[in-house]
Order: C-alpha cells, then structure tokens, then sequence
C-alpha cells in the first residue's frame, strides 16, 4: 500500500501541472504556475501530448498513471491546483491547432470532473514558447 501521507510538513508550498515530455515547455510552465498559484514548486507528471491521452482515452491505463501520480502530489504534497497542457509542435500530439486546443478543453472538463474542488487550469504554450491562459475553470 502506499503511503500518501504529507511528506514535507508543510514546508514548501506545491501545485501540480500535467505537461508534455518536450523540455521547450517545461521552464515556462513551471514560471507561470509558481507565479499564478503564488507556491515554491511545480509538481510534474509527463507523457507525450497528454491532452491526447486525457481527452481520447481518459479511462486506459496510460490515464491512470497520470491520475496516480496527481493524486500523490494533491495528497502529500497538498497541491494548491493542477494545470493541463497542450504546446506549439507537439511531437506527442499532432494535431493542428484547433484540435489540440479541443483536446485541451476536453481534458480539463476530465480533470474538474475527476477532481472536483481542486482548481484546474488549462495552459497552452505557443510559439514563442510563452504561456497562455486558456480557462480557468472557475
Ligand atoms: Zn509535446
């Protein structure tokens, strides 16, 4: 059984992102969400075009990985909020713009379903490699 008990007591503040593997993305989603959930840390769960994954196949095991690893991060690291991501030239998730952006959407309305009371937001990262705020959700 795992334990996911608080493992820092409270030291550190955490919010939790669901972000592409593509390293072009990681450091300004992780500015972005330090300054907009006002927290020390971005927990990171990372696969190939999630938004794919989340809005075409949100009951597979591929998704429940991803929704293990945001639990941990909700429960022992008392996760401020989650943010779901879709990017610019996804090798993970072909799709043009509009249909990643529908998968964007589609994932988020997974996500406030699955978790409901913890803040969900939906970010997409164009091509200048800058953050966008797409909905909120609240
Ligand atoms: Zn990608």
């Amino acid at each position: 059984m795992l334990d996911f008990t608080a493992s820092n007591n409270g030291a550190s503040t955490f919010c939790s992102a669901i972000n592409c593997i593509d390293g072009r993305v990681q450091l300004p989603v992780i500015q972005y969400l330090t300054r907009w959930f006002h927290v020390d840390f971005v927990d990171i769960v990372s696969d190939t075009g999630p938004v794919g994954v989340l809005a075409h196949y949100p009951d597979s095991d591929r998704a429940g990985s991803i929704y293990r690893r945001i639990d941990v991060s909700r429960d022992a690291h008392k996760s401020h909020g989650l943010a779901i991501v879709a990017h610019h030239d996804c090798a993970g998730n072909r799709r043009p713009f509009e249909g990643q952006i529908e998968d964007l959407h589609a994932s988020a309305a997974n996500l406030r379903r699955r978790y409901s009371g913890f803040p969900v937001l939906a970010l997409w990262v164009g091509s200048d490699w800058t953050v966008e705020h797409v909905q909120d959700g609240r």
